[in-house]
């Protein structure tokens, strides 16, 4: 890599591809001989409104987002959402069903109980969410207004290997640390959002993408920044949107799109996780406790099982340019993040020095 640059398994924000920071750089200062930065544009200017227009277009065609999906860039990161979702979709029945499977999806469940009835359908607390619930294990309220899950678990380094069937309700899913990761159906969505930070742009924008009929009234008292119904109607613009950060997925799109798109991608990143877990699991001195069948291929964790020798790891490795392998707090060991981002020789980097450290810790 050029520019001096490290290898960051940092778990978000997170690393941005090389050639998409030095276009922003190169643009930074004048924009398309506009004589200003996007930074300190009119959002209702002429180049603005094709900078979002362009954004939107790229991330329908990328991920194959159909006419019948509205596309959001809103403000408030995912977390912001845990309210939004509610306010805006828990109007008709007023209840919900949760499946928690980390913290972000307890989080989610959490902050819905003050809109209205949220339900546990379904939970892997009680084995440390090691796994993702089967759907036979899941207790699905056919009146619902919606289901909502966490695809994939940040925390601890776990995915959802399928999607649960819901009937006729719709599936909400938090995508922050997976969306861009592989080519999905939309279709089988309700709502899918994701803060930017991991595979997306910089932080500050949250991408919302909403089946069109499910765009309803939201809740009396609701924020008119967190309603659905006012940011579509107003193309994202009901107020300031984070201008910048719609820029920088503009110009991720692009660069996805320039490579081959979410098919090329996902090759990629099932073959950096598929040899990052086959160290893992040859190795004596790391493991990983995700079921097999539900291991992320973003964030992957594993521990050596004794705190004082993960800190060294971690030390050591950051010394090594191998920077943020220190897991959440929740969990202790070790994180990798390796988002699309992440170049695979940057895993190979990790190998290797997990491969050194053992031999020099045995
Ligand atoms: C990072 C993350 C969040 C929190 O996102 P914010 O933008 O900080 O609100 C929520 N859910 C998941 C799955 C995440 O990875």
């Amino acid at each position: 890599m050029s520019e001096n640059r490290i290898y960051n398994f940092s778990a978000g924000p997170s690393m941005l591809p090389l050639p998409v920071l030095q276009r922003a750089s190169a643009e930074l200062c004048n924009y398309n001989n506009t004589g200003m930065s996007v930074m300190e544009m009119s959002h209702r200017s002429k180049p603005y409104e094709e900078i979002i227009t362009s954004a939107e277009a790229l991330l329908r065609e990328v991920m194959g987002i159909p006419d019948t999906y509205t596309v959001l860039f809103l403000q408030g990161g995912a977390t912001g959402q845990f309210a939004g979702v509610p306010l805006n979709m828990m109007t008709k029945n007023g209840k919900a069903d949760y499946i928690v499977t980390g913290q972000f999806s307890q989080k989610a469940y959490e902050e819905a109980q003050k809109y209205g009835k949220a339900n546990i359908a379904g939970s892997s607390k009680a084995q440390n969410f090691t796994y993702i619930p089967a759907q036979e294990e899941l207790t699905l309220d056919p009146e619902a207004d919606y289901v909502h899950i966490c695809e994939n678990n940040t925390i601890y380094g776990s995915k959802w290997p399928y999607l649960p069937n819901t009937g006729d309700v719709p599936l909400v899913a938090d995508q922050s640390s997976c969306i861009l990761s592989e080519p999905i159906d939309v279709t089988r969505y309700g709502v899918i959002y994701a803060g930017a930070q991991k595979n997306l742009a910089p932080a500050g924008v949250t991408v919302v993408t909403i089946r069109n009929d499910l765009i309803g009234t939201p809740q009396k008292g609701t924020p008119t920044v967190l309603s659905y119904e006012t940011q579509a109607k107003s193309g994202s613009m009901y107020n300031t949107p984070p201008s910048y950060s719609i820029y920088m997925i503009k110009l991720v799109l692009e660069y996805i799109k320039d490579m081959g798109g979410l098919s090329v991608l996902a090759e990629q990143n099932r073959a950096k996780a598929a040899k990052l877990y086959a160290a893992i699991d040859a190795s004596k001195l790391f493991t990983n406790t995700i079921r097999q069948d539900c291991r992320s291929i973003m964030n992957v964790t594993f521990s050596t099982g004794n705190e004082e020798l993960d800190a060294k790891f971690c030390k050591e490795a950051a010394a090594a340019g191998l920077a943020s392998l220190k897991g959440h707090r929740a969990v202790g060991g070790m994180r990798a993040s390796i988002y699309n981002a992440m170049p695979s020789e940057g895993v190979d980097a990790l190998i290797d020095f997990m491969a050194r450290f053992e031999k020099e810790n045995a």
